[in-house]
This record gives C-alpha cells, sequence and structure tokens, in this order.
C-alpha cells in the first residue's frame, strides 16, 4: 500500500497557548494540501487544545510512561494522552534515550502501552557521531530499532498504520547538518530489510520509514527524493507555520 508522505512536526519543550495561532496556520495549510499527512507533537499541555481545534493534522505526543497508572509523579500515560486526543506517540527519541536514560526494554514496554492504548507510534532510532565514525551506524541502528519494537505477534494487523519508524542521527538533531542523502538511503534501505525480516514482505513494506535531523524548505526536497524515505520528523522548522509547511509542500 502506498502511504502518503508523513511529516510530523515535534515541539519539544516549546510552546505555550500563544503557540496556538501557529497550529491553526498550519492546520488550515494541511487542508489545502491532502496529498501530505501532516501532524503535530505539542508539550502535553497542548495536545488537547488543538485537538480540539484542528480539522485537518493529526495531534500526538513526544513520549508517555510503560505503566497504565499508579504512583509515578510527574508522568502521563498511554490512556491519558489519547484521553486529551493524540492519536499518537513519538518513543524512544534521542532526547529521551539520553536525558532519561530510557534504554530499549524501556521504550519497546512504552510502545506496548501505546499500542495497547490504541495509539500509532513514531519509532525513533539513530547513532551518534562516534557511532558513525567507527562505521558501525547501519549495525548499531538496527540492533537499537529491533530491540525498542514489539515482536510481531504482539503489533496489531494494520502494522502500516500504526507503526512509522524515523531514522534520527543525533550528530543530525539541531545542528544544521542533515545528513547526506547517501547516508539516509543506505539506512533507509537497511531499515526496509530489518522491517521485512521481522514483519514479512507486506507488513514490512508498508511502515513508513521517516527522516530526522536538520530538515528544513531547503533541503526537503532532495531528502524527500531519496528512496524509502517516507516523510520526516522536524523539530526546530515545525515551530512556524511557514517552515513547517515548506517542508510539507517538498513532500
Ligand atoms: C528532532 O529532534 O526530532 C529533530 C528532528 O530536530 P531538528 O529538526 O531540529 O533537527
Amino acid at each position: 500500500m502506498t502511504r502518503r508522505p508523513y511529516i510530523v512536526g515535534n515541539w519539544k519543550m516549546h510552546g505555550t497557548r500563544a503557540m496556538l495561532s501557529e497550529a491553526r496556520a498550519i492546520d488550515r495549510a494541511a487542508q489545502r494540501h491532502m496529498k501530505v499527512e501532516v501532524a503535530l507533537a505539542p508539550p502535553y499541555t497542548l495536545i488537547h487544545p488543538i485537538h480540539r481545534e484542528a480539522e485537518q493534522i493529526g495531534v500526538g505526543a513526544q513520549d508517555c510512561h510503560h505503566m497504565d497508572g499508579g504512583a509515578h509523579t510527574g508522568d502521563i500515560s498511554a490512556a491519558m494522552i489519547a484521553d486529551a486526543g493524540a492519536k499518537f506517540v513519538i518513543l524512544g527519541h534521542s532526547e529521551r534515550r539520553t536525558e532519561h536514560s530510557e534504554g530499549d526494554a524501556r521504550v519497546r514496554a512504552k510502545a506496548e502501552a501505546a499500542l495497547a492504548a490504541g495509539l500509532r507510534i513514531i519509532m525513533c532510532c539513530g547513532e551518534s557521531a562516534e557511532t558513525r565514525e567507527s562505521g558501525k551506524a547501519v549495525a548499531f541502528v538496527k540492533r537499537q530499532l529491533k530491540a525498542s519494537l514489539p515482536p510481531a505477534d504482539q503489533l496489531p494487523a494494520d502494522i502500516g498504520d500504526k507503526l512509522t519508524v524515523a531514522y534520527e542521527p543525533i550528530w543530525a538533531i539541531g545542528t544544521g547538518n542533515a545528513a547526506t542523502t547517501d547516508d539516509i538511503a543506505e539506512m533507509h534501505g537497511a531499515i526496509r530489510a530489518l522491517l521485512v525480516e521481522l514483519f514479512g514482505e507486506e507488513h514490512g513494506r508498508d511502515v513508513r520509514i521517516i527522516y530526522g535531523g536538520s530538515v528544513k524548505p531547503e533541503n526537503a526536497a532532495a531528502i524527500f527524493a531519496v528512496p524509502d524515505v517516507g516523510g520526516a520528523l522536524v523539530g526546530g522548522a515545525s515551530l512556524t507555520a511557514d517552515s513547517f509547511m515548506g517542508i510539507a509542500l517538498a513532500a
């Protein structure tokens, strides 16, 4: 099945209600570009307000806890973000893995909790600069992704809808230095092969693999032309409707 390019904005820890006007502008523009699936992952506090107003864009969260509830001060469960209007959750982002010491097993538990709550997941993976320099980037990412994903028998039948993989080399995030199209092609090809190995030919090819790391309107078209790039996870450039939709228009 050919899926629409998926362009997802990760607002990280940016945005108060003053940013709702930007979300509205993104939603209006997305209504004019239905060939692209546009989504936003704002801070938790903006999920419900954006969900209430949005007509076209999907709204999601940047993380969730792996348990349903309990004594976990400051955390939020998958069911809670779904209740606020989230349709998806980003998991395993390198900033979570680094700043909150999230290992693969924890990320996988979160994925299982999110799927059980009916959410779609965007599973992030990506290597550090040191790993790339050592020539082990592909092996590292394949191992990380395999360990972070639930096994095939725990994934729903509509894997292609429920799962998106985001390849985000850590050294490219927020640096202005996107990976080269050759590096993206090599990694997305390796991830595709892994998905086919894990989930079979049909499901493995149905999952979108999106790229993240310094995507901007200026480099988006070249990145989207790479085989097996099904969209982008966008940080900094998703904070204004102009730059974010500039990227979406290039897809
Ligand atoms: C991200 O953190 O998911 C990201 C891709 O950030 P940026 O676009 O700012 O590099």
